[in-house]
């Protein structure tokens, strides 16, 4: 949490505001939804990556409030009538990744090694009823990422509590959603992957540029570099990764340089070297708009 209650100023304070005036943190400080007693973290260092200032729970919060995973969870299950999250147990979910896949595309590559196996393939034909149901299951995907934000140093408790389902198979947290000093993490899982298991992951990052592309008329959205390596001949590795997307997404979206966001597709991987350098490429074309989430 980014926010707590002060009572002795009786208002809401910020992590970065108790970080600098130390004496608030001798009073009494609460969760702003549900009142439960919080504790401030001071920002610090944990495996190399900055983790900034924020609030931690003594004990759960009460079940309506916004940060209580497993509640917030529940509610987005209960809303989510397409099935592409649902509820296992009362605390565990399940959120079936290979429903947007599939409209995604995923259904005509499969159709496409059924053509060519020799298995007969009928006609789909439902482009304007996919697109609908593509927008609710990344509705859906949008909340769960938001979420997972806004549970900011208590994501264990999201990421815990959900299993990704995709074709049958249990896909880990860790291999679905990357920050930046994951991209490597992200380049290596896509590069090992085989064609068949290829699934969408979520990218979040921070834009550095949007570049027009005279080739094709579209553009690209630029992320930040992520951590950098070395290969095994010690050469500098830099993943960068891109999005494309067409002006009327870019417009629709309004995406500014600086903006933190979170983009679900289907990545692809490259490699181009410059200067002694490898810049390891992860990009995807955007299909549909929601696959971005601003956060
Ligand atoms: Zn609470």
């Amino acid at each position: 949490m980014k926010k707590a209650f002060s009572e002795v100023l009786d208002k809401v304070v910020s992590a970065e505001e108790v970080s600098k005036n130390e004496s608030l943190k001798q009073s009494v400080l609460k969760c702003i939804d549900c009142g439960i007693p919080v504790f401030h973290r001071k920002e610090h260092n944990r495996h190399k990556s900055f983790v900034s200032a924020h609030f931690v729970r003594g004990h759960e919060h009460i079940e309506s409030c916004r940060y209580h995973a497993v509640g917030q969870m529940t509610i987005l299950a209960r809303l989510s009538d397409d099935d592409v999250l649902s509820s296992l147990d009362k605390k565990n979910f399940i959120f079936r990744l290979t429903m947007i896949h599939e409209e995604l595309g995923g259904k005509k590559e499969k159709g496409r090694d059924q053509i060519s196996q020799g298995t007969k393939v009928y006609p789909t034909n439902k482009k304007y009823e996919g697109k609908g149901k593509l927008s609710s299951y990344l509705g859906t995907m949008k909340k769960i990422i938001e979420l997972r934000n806004l549970l900011a140093d208590d994501k264990k408790d999201l990421t815990s509590i959900v299993e990704i389902d995709f074709q049958g198979k249990k896909i880990k947290w860790k291999n679905f959603y990357y920050e930046p000093e994951q991209y490597l993490q992200a380049y290596n899982y896509l590069k090992k992957l085989k064609y068949k298991d290829r699934h969408p992951i979520c990218l979040e990052g921070t834009v550095n540029s949007i570049n027009y592309i005279e080739k094709t008329g579209n553009y690209a959205v630029n992320l930040n570099w992520g951590t950098q390596g070395n290969n095994n001949e010690g050469i500098l590795q830099i993943p960068s990764p891109s999005i494309y997307l067409n002006k009327i997404e870019l417009s629709e979206l309004s995406i500014e340089i600086g903006d933190n966001i979170v983009t679900c597709a289907k990545y692809a991987v490259g490699i181009s070297k410059r200067k002694g350098r490898e810049f390891l490429k992860i990009s995807a074309n955007l299909d549909h708009r929601r696959q971005i989430v601003i956060l």
